[in-house]
């Protein structure tokens, strides 16, 4: 017996939710988060109806996002945005994605500077904005200075804080610097309660780079590459300890295995109190040291 010949115009049905998470070949949470951004569809509702279908467009936009992602782009950039102490903050292939161990840059700001005050503070290589926007939010009397060698960083950190900031801080609006560290103040700028930073701090040959790709050599890496990875950081701390005021803290973010070296080069800048933080991982993340305060001078 032979079969009826099908027809040329066979329609093949169009994915369900379900299907077409099945087959992605994407980490479930990854799918889930595409799901949301270029269908609208919650998780929620994907639990509800798993077998609703995919519109042909919407399948189409879930399929180019899905491929970048399995070409290993991280999906901020895929969707757009990534959250930072509990921020949506909008980030590009010229800002690094703000990570987690980050936020504990702005817990240490946050616990230093007194809510009533005012005080001049400023992040140094700010990228997306992510430190100096979660900081102003959390202490609005403080001054907020941003500085980043990268005009297009600087953009993309304005258009965060006039999307995230409340129009009228009393503390005034953040102010945005282009340039290397602290030369990209003018020199009357500061002296500085706070100067915080997430450096560039990879070495340069560090195998992780491939897997970093996406992200912005100038970010992770730096125009000071050494062996080390802290060609940034120790410009950086030569810079920083002259501008503080006494009593001032400069606190900054580094490798895994860099606590002891940026403790030694915070130590060598003349810097007192110097000691790390762990980040949720149990890593030596965070290394801060001040400028003693006065009548401190001795110890
Ligand atoms: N923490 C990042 C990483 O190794 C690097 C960030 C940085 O260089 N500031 O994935």
């Amino acid at each position: 017996m032979t079969h009826p010949v099908s027809g040329c115009h066979d329609i093949v049905p169009p994915p369900s939710l379900q299907d077409w998470l099945r087959a992605s070949g994407l980490a479930r949470s990854d799918a889930l988060a595409l799901l949301r951004e270029f269908a609208g569809v919650s998780h929620a509702a994907l639990l509800a109806h798993p077998e609703a279908a995919l519109a042909p467009r919407t399948l189409a936009r879930l399929e180019r996002a899905a491929a970048r992602v399995r070409a290993g782009e991280p999906l901020a950039y895929v969707v757009g945005w990534r959250e930072f102490f509990g921020l949506r903050l909008q980030v590009g292939p010229h800002v690094l994605v703000p990570r987690p161990e980050t936020e504990l840059l702005v817990e240490f700001a946050v616990l230093r500077l007194d809510p009533q005050r005012s005080a001049e503070v400023l992040d140094l290589g700010t990228g997306s904005g992510a430190v100096a926007i979660a900081l102003a939010l959390q202490r609005p009397q403080a001054r907020v200075h941003a500085s980043d060698v990268s005009a297009q960083a600087l953009r993309q950190a304005r258009a965060n804080a006039r999307r995230l900031l409340p129009r009228q801080r009393p503390g005034g609006a953040l102010h945005w610097h282009q340039g290397d560290w602290l030369r990209a103040l003018p020199a009357a700028a500061g002296p500085f309660d706070l100067l915080l930073a997430n450096p560039p701090y990879v070495a340069a040959a560090d195998p992780h780079l491939l897997a970093l790709r996406f992200e912005p050599t100038l970010a992770l890496v730096g125009r000071r590459a050494d062996s080390d990875g802290l060609g940034e950081i120790r410009e950086l701390i030569a810079q920083a300890a002259p501008r503080l005021r006494a009593g001032g803290w400069l606190a900054l973010e580094h490798g895994w295995d860099q606590a002891a070296a940026v403790r030694a080069l915070l130590r060598r800048a003349g810097l007192s109190e110097v000691h790390s933080l762990r980040d949720l991982a149990g890593i030596q993340r965070v290394s801060a040291a001040r400028r003693p305060p006065p009548g401190d001078a001795c110890h």
